[in-house]
């Protein structure tokens, strides 16, 4: 038998070589390569092997030749797997075959489609795996003409029975958003319940954002396995429908289907984002009896999701406990304890993950700079930012940037700031102007603030919150007209201000209040607790500040309109339904107000509560009377 057609019956590449009919030498020499090129960790060791075939003039054996290729391209040496290609005599579809997977793993699209189509005029005939293979190239890089061709000669060829084809070509039309042709595949399918084919389907819809079509199809499966949930789960957190997934989840544990742990990271991902801790936790807790491990993906998720609902110390115990440690470890407990005002533990981690000989990242910057800008810890801040490009060859970002920015605003160097953005290399964004803009209103610094306020306007990128900050900080020094202007202009731009919106989680369940409308069934409760506090608070001579609202509505209204401020209906929920001195958990949208910060400090020092409130910038943990953020968020 010749070496084609044994090479024919080993199915594709995986399967050991029948070697039946080789000659005894060549065949144990086969043997004892491939078992050595297996055993390569780098291409270094698969190079030198090379040599040696070249030497024993081997280099032309195509078993020996697929396991380079193939581990070439594992070891991301594709130019190297290119190279050995080119000098083979005559490649056969399984070489061709190696080389386009190896392409398609780097990413070269384009190149692995070229080297089909060369495959095709040299009149190799194509077997399903070359095919599933180019698909693969074709979906990745959207290359929709390409992938049409393909499917014409799988039909010529007869290969469009064969399900793992079919599939491939469901994904290629989905990625492409041709439904109509995903359909056609689809109903043409022996299986009217294929599982796997209906997954699929699901994950095109939620990728195209129709998330509605993939429900659907997932209400369609009759049984759903893992992956069927879990990628349900996932096109839910991926389309921002969080309480949703958390639903979904939930329906997954009443049908007893064992999550993975890809299920266990989208639900846990779901929950940091709504600050659903309790169901975090209960994750977190079940994980063992679902036998999920906690390695880097499980382990950075628990961080995250613990460190994002304001639970920082199980966020540092998981890290604690987590054996294998990356640099992405690092980067989310390092955010974490950043985002949670636990700045100087931030930093001692930065330290650790250097001392262990771990490469900080571009996140990890972004990390700890944020740590030293929320410490206030300047020298240091600039110390880290300088070692960037110095010890670590790491050209700094706009985020990195963003965070010096941040740390001379804060403690009120306005002007340096303001000539540090200046000296940038790169123009600044409206989040550094933005952010640079609310520290001068914070310091009062007017006269910086207007000019940073217009270079926004000008460019154009001034959103609802740069009017506000500028007519609130035109209102705070009595420039009402200045201040009626700014809305003005703000309605004229057509930017309207996004509803505030703030979630509390009681008793595994998320109860989300809107600014102004309480459509709660416990609303007659929530308000009279609302208005205790506010009689409890005047007691206490705390009176509403009146700047933060529109200038020209009644001054009565004004209170009203403070009063009613997201987070403090979801605080007041809170306090109405859990038991006392049980922490408050809230989530808001948008940045909180100061007055609303003010109040929550006293709330907090009032009914001897900690309250964690998660706004868009950062944490407050409120505890007797203080903030962790030290009044500047
Ligand atoms: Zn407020
Ligand atoms: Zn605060």
């Amino acid at each position: 038998m010749g070496y084609c057609s044994t090479l024919a019956v080993l199915g594709h590449s995986m399967v050991p070589p029948n070697l039946n009919s080789e000659s005894k030498a060549s065949s144990s020499y086969r043997k004892e390569t491939i078992s050595l090129l297996k055993q390569c960790r780098h291409i270094n060791q698969i190079q030198s092997i090379h040599a040696k075939i070249v030497r024993n003039a081997h280099e032309q054996d195509p078993f020996i030749l697929f396991e380079l290729i193939r581990l070439s391209s594992i070891f991301n040496s594709i130019d190297y797997a290119y190279k050995i290609f080119q000098h083979t005599h005559n490649p056969n579809v399984y070489l061709y075959t190696a080389l386009i997977d190896g392409f398609v793993s780097a990413g070269s699209y384009i190149d692995a489609i070229r080297l089909y189509n060369k495959m095709i005029n040299d009149i190799v005939l194509p077997d399903k795996y070359v095919v599933t293979s180019v698909l693969k190239a074709c979906r990745f890089g959207l290359a929709f003409s390409e992938g049409r061709q393909v499917h014409s000669q799988v039909l010529k060829l007869g290969l469009s029975s064969n399900r793992s084809v079919r599939l491939k070509l469901i994904e290629f039309y989905g990625k492409c958003g041709e439904f109509k042709d995903v359909i056609k595949l689809f109903d043409g399918m022996p299986e009217r319940d294929d599982v796997v084919a209906l997954t699929v389907m699901m994950t095109c819809y939620v990728e195209h954002g129709l998330v509605e079509k993939a429900v659907d199809v997932f209400n369609r499966v009759k049984v759903k396995d893992t992956v069927c949930w879990t990628a349900m789960i996932d096109g839910l957190v991926r389309n921002g429908e969080m309480s949703r997934a958390l639903d979904v989840f939930r329906e997954m544990q009443r049908e007893n289907v064992r999550p993975n742990e890809v299920t266990v990271v989208c639900v846990l991902s779901a929950c940091s984002q709504l600050g659903a801790l309790e169901l975090g936790r209960w994750v977190h807790s079940y994980m063992g009896k679902y036998g999920i491990k906690l390695n880097h993906f499980v382990g950075g998720a628990l961080i995250n999701m613990y460190s994002r609902c304001g639970d920082i110390d199980e966020a540092a115990r998981v890290f604690q406990v987590m054996k294998e440690k990356n640099v992405i470890t690092y980067n989310s407990i390092i955010a974490g304890l950043s985002m949670n005002g636990r700045s100087i533990e931030a930093i001692e981690m930065f330290r650790e993950m250097i001392g262990r000989g771990l490469r900080p990242s571009n996140v990890t910057f972004v990390a700890v700079l944020n740590a030293c800008s929320h410490g206030g810890l300047v020298d240091l801040g600039f110390e880290i930012f300088h070692s960037m490009r110095g010890d670590y060859g790491i050209e700094p970002l706009i985020e990195h940037y963003g965070c010096i920015v941040d740390l001379l605003g804060r403690v009120g160097r306005l002007e340096e700031a303001y000539d540090f953005i200046k000296s940038m290399n790169i123009p600044p964004d409206h989040i550094m102007l933005g952010a640079l803009l609310s520290a001068c209103k914070i310091h009062g610094n007017l006269q910086l603030g207007e000019q940073i306020a217009k270079t926004l306007l000008d460019c154009g990128n001034a959103d609802s919150g740069t009017y506000i900050l500028l007519s609130n900080a035109y209102a705070s020094t009595g420039k009402w007209k200045e201040a009626a202007q700014m809305r003005v202009k703000m309605k004229e731009a057509g930017i309207q201000k996004e509803p505030g919106c703030s979630s509390i989680e009681v008793n595994n369940e998320i109860h989300e209040f809107i600014l102004g409308a309480i459509r709660h069934p416990q609303r007659e409760k929530i308000y009279k607790k609302l208005e205790e506090l506010n009689q409890m608070l005047k007691l206490k001579g705390y009176s509403p500040s009146t700047e933060v609202v529109l200038h020209d509505i009644e001054d009565r209204e004004k209170e009203w309109a403070l009063a009613i401020h997201s987070e403090r209906l979801a605080i007041c929920y809170g306090l109405i339904s859990t038991k006392p001195y049980t922490p408050l958990r809230v989530v808001k949208n948008l940045r909180v107000c100061n007055d609303c910060h003010t109040m929550i400090k006293l709330i907090a020092k009032i009914t001897e509560r900690k309250i964690v409130v998660r706004d868009r910038n950062r944490f407050h943990h409120f505890e007797n009377g203080a903030c962790s953020c030290g009044d500047y968020w």
